[in-house]
């Protein structure tokens, strides 16, 4: 197990299956990286890029993303940032930041979940909905 401290970007259509370590994959098509943990422990690290997951930054030959990269449900919990292709080391994740990130992980799914619910109620169930709450918000004052 080799920490590296240096990654390569390759620029694919299709993740493959076996990576290499030291390079990030890119699909631009599928929007989504993935490159094996930089710690060497072999753990396939997948981030799709888009809003609220990773943001890929090149310049040239060079990648950044953002924000930083945490393997925090595999055994090394490896914390780093890639910038301009270096591995910047991040001390571990302590088990406070691992529960933070496992909640912040369900909160986004909550609220994914609530937009749905939102969108299928549709106008006027919506409308119901905010009437219900006022008519509690209302009663609950007697
Ligand atoms: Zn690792």
């Amino acid at each position: 197990m080799n920490k590296i401290d240096s990654i390569r970007p390759v620029f694919v259509d299709r993740i493959p299956k076996l990576l290499d370590n030291g390079v990030v994959y890119i699909s631009q098509k599928y929007a989504t990286a993935a490159h094996n943990c930089c710690c060497g422990c072999g753990t396939k690290i997948v981030t799709p890029l888009k809003p609220r997951r990773w943001r890929l930054e090149t310049q040239g030959d060079s990648v950044s993303i953002y924000p930083s990269i945490g393997n925090w449900s595999a055994g090394c919990q490896s914390h780093y940032w890639i910038r301009d292709n270096r591995i910047d080391w991040a001390l571990g994740f302590t088990p406070a930041q691992i529960a933070a990130n496992r909640a912040s992980d369900q909160r986004m799914r909550q609220q994914a979940h609530a937009e749905r619910y939102r969108s299928e109620r549709g106008f006027w169930g919506r409308r119901w909905d905010a009437l219900k709450d006022l008519w509690q918000a209302l009663t609950s004052w007697f």
